[in-house]
């Protein structure tokens, strides 16, 4: 067995601090008391063989504070036998000791956390059933865990970690409940941290998201982001790119499950049926659990500014202004997105000059409809040519070379690449998302060599990705909850 010590994280513990008092123990969110997350190297051999289905995983994620505690076997990774490659001998790992109120806490965040994923969050042992067991007990000491050479501090943590990074199904990993204080954000963290890992997660280095070792930003969530890899510095990732998508690979390992409620939005400064003028402010505010990764601003139904949501610590407050626009009704309405793309939304409707009666009054390419200047609704399908995101159903209308079509996202990992009919899924982005385009549409490329999922045409990329970027940027807002959108960066 490789029993690379993968990650360290160095944080000085006072020697002399007592444990009387709860906050002398570790927590994730002091950076001079942190304690040390470990990951044992895992050969995954022929009993995990590579998964390529979904879910790849057991759906199940068992929460075990260790009533009365808990034995572990030292041996292979079989969860159903609480048995782990991760202690050399055999251990007894002691209950969780804080609160009930710290327990339901701790389940409640864990819970929401993994809501959008195809895992039940359970406490009851599911017996004999193929599971994830993650115990949220016991001491780095009682399991036997030494601190690695130069290191000081205390162990939090210590999961089993594929060495490229394939998720393992049915192994334990470990919260060491008794070593960190009683905080639910923290412990939450470290469970949903640990659990990553079993799943094939490695560290980034972006506060948002359990993957971190970085304190702050609330509760963390697996961003729908491409975030860079590392732990207090950026660095490539271990299984390729330097970037890791924690919402994404988890959907993959998982499948899907519940979508978060959409975020609030509030219009703050304008009244129903009063007069407006352009260039004048709308003020809002918008919140979500999850942050805000972007707002706009839409007029009629077009949008017309967006800029990106603000960091944790700067509050929920938006303020936009209005864009040159025709006389007539408008209906202003703000949006605000999380990182997964979940758009939530207020409107009011207010009169700018007197209501249109002509097309004629309103900019080229509206109509007059009751009133209101406006754009026609989008009309086109993925694959249609076209000139502006707002004709398309999608919002997307990237351009490679002169040539535009409305287009989809599309993953290139996936075996399907879910572009509708004569499309193929092409690269458009430094990621794993690409965009459908017509087969055969980007012709000429001779010697381009075909890409997983789809064919990949280095020569064209890079306008694509730049006009799929301005694309995403302009993208028209899908009144249902919609998944998988990639989304501007949130601040870390
Ligand atoms: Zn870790």
């Amino acid at each position: 067995m490789n029993r690379r010590l993968c990650l360290i994280l160095a944080a000085a513990a006072s020697p002399s601090a007592a444990w009387a008092h709860d906050d002398s123990r570790p927590t994730l969110s002091d950076p001079d008391n942190r304690p040390i997350l470990l990951t044992r190297d895992v050969e995954p051999g022929a009993a995990q063989a590579l998964r390529q289905s979904t879910p790849q995983v057991s759906p199940l994620l068992f929460l075990n504070r260790c009533p009365g505690g808990c034995q572990v076997s030292a041996g292979d990774n079989d969860a159903r036998t609480n048995s782990s490659t991760i202690p050399d001998e055999d251990a007894e790992l002691s209950e969780f000791e804080h609160s009930d109120a710290v327990w339901d806490a701790t389940v409640a965040c864990v819970r929401e956390v993994f809501e959008p994923y195809g895992v039940e969050v359970v406490t009851e042992n599911p017996g004999g059933q193929s599971h994830h067991a993650a115990v949220v007990a016991g001491t780095a000491d009682e399991l036997g865990i030494e601190l690695p050479p130069d290191t000081q501090g205390e162990i939090g943590g210590v999961a089993p970690l594929a060495n490229d990074c394939r998720p393992l199904d049915n192994v334990m990993s470990f919260t060491f409940a008794n070593t960190l204080q009683d905080n639910p954000i923290d412990l939450c963290w470290t469970i949903a941290h640990e659990a990553g890992h079993a799943y094939g997660l490695e560290h980034v280095n972006a506060c948002a998201d359990p993957m971190t070792y970085l304190p702050g930003c609330g509760t963390k969530y697996f961003r729908d982001e491409e975030l860079p890899c590392g732990e207090f510095e950026e660095r490539d990732c271990q299984c390729g790119g330097t970037t890791q998508n924690s919402h994404a690979h988890l959907t993959r390992v998982l499948g899907e499950g519940t979508p978060p409620e959409p975020p609030e939005v509030q219009i703050l400064n304008l009244e129903a049926d009063t007069e407006v003028a352009d260039g004048e402010p709308v003020t809002f505010e918008a919140r979500h659990p999850r942050g805000i990764s972007r707002v706009t601003l839409e007029v009629n139904g077009t949008e017309y500014q967006e800029r990106s949501g603000n960091d944790f610590d700067e509050g929920d407050s938006y303020q936009i202004t209005l864009p040159q626009h025709p006389d007539g009704v408008l209906e202003i309405e703000a949006v605000a997105y999380n990182d997964l793309g979940i758009a939530g939304s207020d409107e009011v409707t207010v009169q700018k000059g007197e209501p249109c009666t002509s097309h004629e009054q309103c900019f080229a390419g509206m109509e007059c409809d009751d009133g209101a200047c406006r754009f026609p609704e989008p009309f086109l399908e993925a694959g249609e040519p076209c000139e502006h995101d707002r004709e398309c159903v999608s919002g997307l209308c990237p351009a490679a070379g002169d040539e535009r079509y409305c287009s989809e996202r599309c993953d290139l990992r996936a075996s399907a690449d879910g572009c509708p009919s004569g499309l193929e899924c092409v690269e458009a982005d430094d990621n794993e998302l690409g965009a459908c385009w017509p087969e055969g549409a980007l012709g000429g490329c001779g010697g381009c060599a075909a890409g997983r999922g789809g064919a990949s045409f280095p020569t064209l990329v890079l306008s694509l990705a730049l006009l799929c970027a301005y694309g995403l940027g302009r993208r028209r807002r899908q009144r249902t909850a919609e998944r998988g959108a990639p989304a501007g960066a949130r601040g870390a």
